[in-house]
């Protein structure tokens, strides 16, 4: 099929479903351009809660298609492919964290929406990298509180609020991975550049940046920012909404430490064939067991509340 008579055909197939699609920065273009909506964790999940639609398919990874099932139980939530990981929600097992957050005395976890649903369950609140600090501001003080999944993220917090906090072990292979000294290279080159970073890039690169913030926190701050370039810290599939909104600026993407540009895999999974086959035979489903799934929406909740 051609790339005009899939976007045709999923017209056609939205409509009958009574369909929408919600997708992250991360994939690819042309799925960002079919998108109804488009955003980070936080937009995603708040959108997912505000939707009328029967059907949501949802462009991302697995865990991202979760929170819009537990904030939906109604709804179905299709995903062009359930095998899309994110390396934060598969380090972590829930066994471990509970093990972890039952070895501290009155603890409160705070867990990075980066999770899987049965982690969810036993956290007491969600945070995205957009709403972290606001989330970590409204802890009770008497708590212990520790912080999952994301060590670069809960350290970066950790530091800035000046807070004590217990942070899990693990992180984004994606924004781990990036080169030190590719950074340094376009540093050195473009001394008229800003460093632009997700916090969950490892700390001896956000140690470099003027900003740090979650895709849409980057998105904002490079388009309402007098300067003219900046390096660019995070996937790949953030430039087509930086270039679309800031069209005269100059983005520079950082390599990995392979040399290579730095992409997430599985959101690359996401196809346009692969949405429109999803659409056809409402499958595959995301499925969650309802008793886990009431118990994932309470710190989710909680999140959306925190963050009006
Ligand atoms: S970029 Fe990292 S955090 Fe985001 S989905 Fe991919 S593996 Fe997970």
């Amino acid at each position: 099929m051609t790339n005009s008579s899939n976007i045709l055909r999923l017209k056609e197939l939205k409509e009958k479903n009574n369909a929408i699609i919600l997708a992250h920065y991360y994939v690819e273009p042309e799925i960002q351009e079919i998108a109804d909506f488009l955003g980070d964790s936080l937009a995603l999940a708040q959108q997912a809660k505000e939707t009328d639609a029967d059907v949501i398919l949802f462009c991302g990874v697995k865990f991202m298609a979760e929170t819009a099932k537990i904030l939906n139980p109604q709804k179905i939530v299709l995903m062009p492919d359930v095998s899309t990981g994110c390396s934060l929600a598969d380090l972590s097992p829930a066994s471990d964290l509970k093990e972890w957050k039952n070895s501290f005395e009155n603890p409160f976890l705070v867990s990075y929406i980066n999770c899987s649903a049965e982690v969810k369950a036993i956290s007491d609140v969600i945070c995205t990298s957009s709403n972290a600090e606001k989330i970590l501001k409204s802890i009770p003080k008497d708590k212990t509180i520790l912080f999952a999944t994301d060590r670069y993220l809960g350290s970066y917090i950790k530091e800035k609020l000046g807070i004590e906090m217990k942070v899990w072990k693990d992180y984004c292979v994606v924004h781990q991975n990036f080169s030190e000294e590719h950074l340094l290279k376009l540093i050195e080159n473009n001394a008229d550049a800003e460093v632009v970073a997700h916090p969950e890039c490892s700390d001896n690169l956000l140690k470099y940046a003027d900003f740090v913030g979650s895709t849409t926190g980057i998105i904002n701050y490079t388009k309402e920012n007098s300067s003219n370039k900046f390096i660019v810290l995070t996937e790949l599939g953030i430039l087509h909404q930086l270039q679309k909104l800031s069209p005269h600026k100059e983005f520079l993407m950082v390599n990995n430490i392979e040399g290579e540009c730095n992409i997430c895999k599985d959101m690359k999974k996401n196809t346009i064939e692969g949405m429109i086959l999803a659409l056809e035979n409402l499958s595959p489903q995301i499925i969650i067991d309802e008793d886990l799934r009431k118990k994932a929406l309470i710190p989710l909740e909680l999140m959306l509340k925190l963050s009006e």
